[in-house]
């Protein structure tokens, strides 16, 4: 598994490579996407090591949690899964005019 960081100038979900460089010899950012890094490498911005820091210690952590869940098959750790419409019952299956046509 890989780590997973949120780019601090746009907000995407990004996973770099796990070498922290790109193919291309470019280094990975904890803190920017590979857009972002670019924009801020080209005016010349350096990315603030301190957040750096903490961002990939919060990645870490955050795979750390997810392999822990994981291995413990935590049911409660799996996304909130809501059915997309209400539970059909008998009432409903019936439709929404049989009490007016009786009536
Ligand atoms: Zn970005």
């Amino acid at each position: 598994m890989r780590l997973l960081f949120v780019c601090q100038a746009c907000g995407a979900r990004y996973f770099p490579p796990t070498a922290m460089a790109y193919p291309d010899g470019t280094p990975a950012s904890a803190v920017w996407c590979s857009v972002c890094r670019a924009a801020a490498a080209a005016r010349g911005i350096r990315e603030p090591e301190a957040l750096a820091a903490v961002a990939m210690l919060l990645a870490v952590r955050a795979l750390n949690a997810a392999l822990a869940a994981r291995a413990r098959g935590d049911r409660a750790a799996r996304p909130d899964v809501r059915p997309s419409r209400p539970a059909r019952t008998r009432r409903a299956a019936r439709g929404p005019g049989t009490r007016t046509r009786l009536g």
